[in-house]
């Protein structure tokens, strides 16, 4: 058996994986990066990216089916939108695969070895890779766990038979005539909508009374009410049982044991991810456990002495520019650096219509935490730019500590916000006072002066309202 020997190897190449290979490399430490299916993980292959990518095709085709049934109201005359899905998705492989070979290539430049196969744990420094040319065995000094998340499956649900996960769903070469979507959180709620605009007929099954439960109701309430305006029928406070796909049949449960029948083509099933800790003899390493997560301290170490863990294997919140910033973490900790991983916020942006960002403690979160906040929010409705977009739904919301005015959180849910996300996690990081945000200049006319906004109406002189 052929044997390699490194300083880092890296299991697992999605945004955590090769980041902290990148990084290892421009720190000059040898390193080989093992991925079984493709560079860049669930976010650049069947995540982030390509949900991205339907989603602003949705976008797209709403907007021209809206123009063509209401004949124009702003003067663009469209007859006749139709969709060619299977264009779109191709559309979508090649932003993936730009994406995907464009890491292969920053990898290939810092030196890092990249190795494809399954790689399976033999102990903490050495690990067997099954590869298409036989098999291989790494011998390391550090090993960096990165081998991300998979979908959660319902007992009663199994995926097949109409049966989809997010990446069955992205990968479909025709709309389904009825969609059901079991999980209004994340996924259920993006691919959702994004299905209903390209002409599903949606229904969502969420066990929450809301859709996205983890959000306060305020912050929610433009979703909900938009998700209503499409047509999706959302089927609050029961659970998915079983899918009977001859009938066409979801059976769902009330929190009463009532059952009720919706009728679908087709079910996606999007009720969270587990950490990717099976079947690739980790539980051999002992290594402390945070419920499925691997636990690590704040420089991403694991129990273990050098054997380090980032991104979605290490718990929530499961998100890329997460996995991407511990990845760097990690690596600079095994160059001798003194790093830690202790931001202040890790911003989260639902790609709603509308988009919702949350930054920071949410007002109910300050306020358990005891301390004594202002929350204040500017609506969109005294934003230029906004009417201008026809997105006069949504709000900036600030929250402030009300002694000394320090920021502590921003929310925003609106068309487009999702690019506001950057100045809030920005402001945080650098402790901005409301004062501090309300006397920046901010460009007019743009979203952002409803930042501004909120900022000077928790100071009691908004301009605009
Ligand atoms: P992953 O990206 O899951 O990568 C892990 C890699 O390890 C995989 O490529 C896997 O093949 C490999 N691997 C696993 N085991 C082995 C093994 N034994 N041997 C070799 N290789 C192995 N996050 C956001 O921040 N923004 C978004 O908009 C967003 N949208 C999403 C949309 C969808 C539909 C989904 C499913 C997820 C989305 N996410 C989003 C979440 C995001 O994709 C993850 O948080 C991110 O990919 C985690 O990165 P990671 O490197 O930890 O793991
Ligand atoms: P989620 O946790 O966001 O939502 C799952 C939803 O399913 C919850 O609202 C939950 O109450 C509901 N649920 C659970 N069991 C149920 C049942 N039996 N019947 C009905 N409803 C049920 O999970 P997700 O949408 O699968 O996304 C997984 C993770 O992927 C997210 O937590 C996030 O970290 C990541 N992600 C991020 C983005 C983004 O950043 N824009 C987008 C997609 C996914």
């Amino acid at each position: 058996m052929k044997t390699i020997e490194t300083k880092l190897l890296v299991i697992g190449g999605g945004p955590g994986g090769y980041v902290a290979a990148i990084r290892a490399g421009q720190n000059g430490i040898a390193t080989v990066l093992v991925e079984r299916e493709a560079l860049g993980g669930t976010c650049l292959n069947v995540g982030c990216i390509p949900s991205k990518a339907m989603l602003h095709a949705a976008d797209l085709f709403q907007d021209a089916r809206r123009q063509a049934s209401d004949k124009g109201h702003i003067g663009i005359r469209v007859a006749d939108p139709r969709i060619d899905l299977g264009q779109t998705v191709a559309w979508k492989d090649g932003i993936v695969s730009k994406l995907t070979s464009g890491v292969g290539a920053l990898l290939k430049r810092q030196g890092v070895q990249v190795v494809n196969g399954e790689a399976h744990i033999v102990d903490g420094k050495t690990v067997r890779v099954q590869t298409a040319e036989g098999e291989l065995k790494i011998v390391c000094e550090h090993l960096l766990l990165a081998t991300g998340s998979v979908p959660v499956v319902l007992p009663g649900l199994p995926f097949g038979n109409g049966v989809l996960s997010s990446s069955d769903l992205l990968a479909l070469r025709a709309v389904p005539r009825r969609l059901a979507v079991v999980g209004a959180g994340y996924i259920g709620l993006e691919l959702g909508t994004a299905f209903s605009k390209l002409g599903a007929q949606v229904t969502m099954v969420e066990a929450q009374p809301r859709v996205l439960p983890t959000y306060d109701e305020e912050l929610t309430r433009p979703v909900a009410k938009s998700v209503k305006a499409l047509g999706i029928e959302v089927v609050t406070g029961v659970q998915a049982q079983q899918f009977d796909a001859k009938t066409g049949r979801l059976s769902v449960k009330a929190q009463d044991g009532s059952l009720r029948d919706i009728e679908a083509d087709a079910v996606l099933v999007a009720v969270g991810r587990r950490p990717m800790t099976r079947g690739m003899n980790l539980e051999s390493l002992g290594l402390t456990m945070n419920g499925a997560a691997i636990a690590v301290d704040d420089r991403c170490a694991t129990s273990m002495r050098n054997v380090w863990a980032i991104g979605d294997v290490t718990g929530e919140p499961m998100l890329a520019h997460r996995a991407m910033a511990q990845g760097e973490v990690a690596v600079d900790v095994i160059a001798g650096k003194k790093r830690r991983f202790d931001p202040a916020v890790i911003p989260a942006v639902c790609f709603t219509d509308p988009e919702v960002v949350v930054v920071g403690a949410l007002p109910e979160q300050a306020r358990a935490a005891g301390i004594e906040v202002t929350s204040t929010t500017f609506p969109f409705a005294g934003n230029g730019r906004a009417m201008t977009l026809e997105s006069t739904d949504g709000f900036v919301r600030v929250v402030a500590r009300a002694d000394d005015h320090q920021i502590l959180g921003w929310h925003a849910v609106g068309r487009g916000v999702s690019e506001l996300s950057t100045a809030f996690a920005h402001s945080i990081e650098m402790c901005e006072r409301l004062e501090d945000a309300a006397r920046t200049i901010h460009a007019h006319p743009t979203l952002g002066e409803a930042v501004q906004e909120a900022a000077h109406r928790a100071l009691g002189h908004a301009l605009h309202a």
